[in-house]
């Protein structure tokens, strides 16, 4: 790479460095400073590259206002198991005015889009549920802009439904309530207006400013009416992208089709992705063979938030990795190679996250928020760490329990504090074994505690410390 960009050869350039001592091979990295050295001593020029000049990180600026038109809104369908995601994501696909009459097929490729009597559309995510939400969202894909949470009448608010709400919290994300199976006769909608208070979630009919609608996913009612909301949750939010761009997107779901090799489902989230567009996408590159919609029908282009199949990589890419359309193949095959060379790099050198490196991180942004997740053995051990946190705060940095739980440390866990940068604090509990593997992945800080006053002393001694002595 230093070779080339000095356009030297890159056999030269590993002879003068054994000659400087250093035996390394054609593919190795080096640090900077040797890398200075090394340039001089062919004496050229040393420009600093940043990473960003090899890579292409998504491109952050943002589109002239008068670029922007408006979006279909993405939504994201949670709640506890058996409450019915499954069952009212297949009903409001239902909706639909164009499947059945364009003959398509309803296929699943991780998200559809409805269109509406009135020709608007709105973009569902096929996987329910908060793990893959705030994974995505770990890995940078903040793709849904709005949360149907779904609460089984008969059934009342439960775990996952608790978990749904403060991971929805923590993204910052509206949501509206689905009180579903209102056609059961055990069913109660009330109650779980009612309960939903004790979860700071206040409905419109509890004075509120949260949106909630009754439905059956099984008999079919109300769906018109959550749709409706779902629109004017939109509206308020004036959900706007430029289509005239070279698209960028997030990939939702991919996988290695025997018959049609590495096909990676992508929402668009601005520009408009077309057939020949060369692309990179994770640590791989390609070029557009063929782009598919839900309902199995080849499209010629796909704007924002549409969500389509894109056919011609490389290889295979993970849900969370971003597609950007770049300008040349050479260009997409660089950035992919960059990538696939720090993701190596990565894997090898990577140190877990302290409570301490946390607390720096917050220093240099300023930032007075101190998210944890908090699990512990029962619900008075909980109430009381929750309790004894908040107590610590000061006006300079304030805790902020994202999620307080009972059991071991799970999977979903650790997404959460992840993708908010928190460490975990576990009271005479521990991680499972999925969850300590994510958690070093993602270099999230797992810290036990057996006594409660050591895990406040340890908090409390970490935030003084990094607001110094005045404070
Ligand atoms: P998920 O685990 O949240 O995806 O829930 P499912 O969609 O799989 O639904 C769980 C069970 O509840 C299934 O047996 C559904 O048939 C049933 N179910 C879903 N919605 C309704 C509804 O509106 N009314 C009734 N009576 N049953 C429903």
């Amino acid at each position: 790479e230093l070779a080339n960009r000095m356009a030297e050869r890159g056999a030269d350039l590993v002879k003068t460095l054994f000659k400087m001592g250093m035996p390394v091979t054609m593919t190795q990295t080096i640090d900077q400073d040797t890398a200075e050295l090394l340039v001089t001593e062919f004496g050229h020029n040393i420009v600093r590259v940043s990473d960003s000049d090899v890579d292409l990180a998504m491109d952050t600026t943002e589109d002239a206002p008068d670029t922007l038109q408006p979006r279909p809104p993405v939504v994201t369908i949670m709640g506890h198991v058996d409450h019915g995601k499954t069952s009212l994501l297949d009903a409001l696909r239902g909706t639909d005015v164009v499947r059945g009459e364009a003959g398509g097929i309803t296929q699943h490729i991780g998200a559809y889009q409805v269109t509406l009597k009135d020709k608007s559309k709105v973009t569902f995510l096929d996987t329910p549920g908060h793990e893959a939400f705030t994974a995505m969202r770990a890995r940078g894909a903040d793709v849904t802009d709005i949360v149907v949470l779904v609460v089984a009448a008969d059934d009342g608010l439960m775990p996952q439904t608790i978990e749904a709400i403060n991971h929805t919290k923590a993204a910052g994300k509206p949501m509206i309530v689905a009180i579903n199976k209102v056609d059961k006769h055990d069913a109660n909608p009330q109650r779980i207006r009612e309960r939903l208070l004790e979860h700071d979630v206040q409905v419109e009919a509890m004075g509120g400013e949260t949106q909630d609608v009754e439905v059956s996913a099984l008999k079919k009612t109300g769906l018109d009416t959550l749709i409706e909301k779902i629109q004017l949750q939109a509206e308020l939010m004036e959900l706007t992208a430029n289509p005239d761009r070279p698209a960028e997107g997030s990939v939702v779901e991919a996988k290695l089709d025997k018959g049609r090799g590495p096909v990676a489902t992508v929402l668009v989230t601005r520009g408009t992705l077309k057939v020949g567009d060369v692309f990179v996408i994770g640590a791989e590159s390609g070029k557009v063979r063929a782009l598919v919609d839900d309902k199995g029908r080849q499209m010629k282009t796909a704007g924002p938030s549409m969500p389509v199949e894109v056919l011609g990589m490389s290889g295979t890419p993970s849900a969370g990795d971003s597609l950007q359309v770049v300008e040349s193949e050479a260009r997409a095959r660089e950035v992919a190679e960059y990538r696939q060379s720090v993701l190596l790099q990565k894997r090898t050198t990577q140190a877990p996250a302290s409570l301490e490196s946390m607390f720096s991180a917050l220093k240099a942004n300023q930032a007075i928020e101190y998210p944890l997740v908090v699990k512990a053995d029962t619900q008075g051990t909980v109430e009381a760490i929750v309790a004894s946190i908040n107590k610590i705060s000061t006006d300079l940095i304030r805790a902020r329990v994202l999620h307080a739980g009972v059991g071991g440390i799970t999977e979903s866990d650790v997404t959460l504090a992840g993708a908010s940068g928190a460490p975990i604090i576990g009271f005479h509990v521990r991680a499972n074994a999925k969850a300590r593997e994510i958690a070093e992945r993602q270099k999230v800080a797992l810290k036990y505690y057996d006594v409660i006053y050591d895990l406040i002393d340890e908090i409390r001694a970490g935030m003084a410390g990094e607001l110094g002595p005045e404070a």
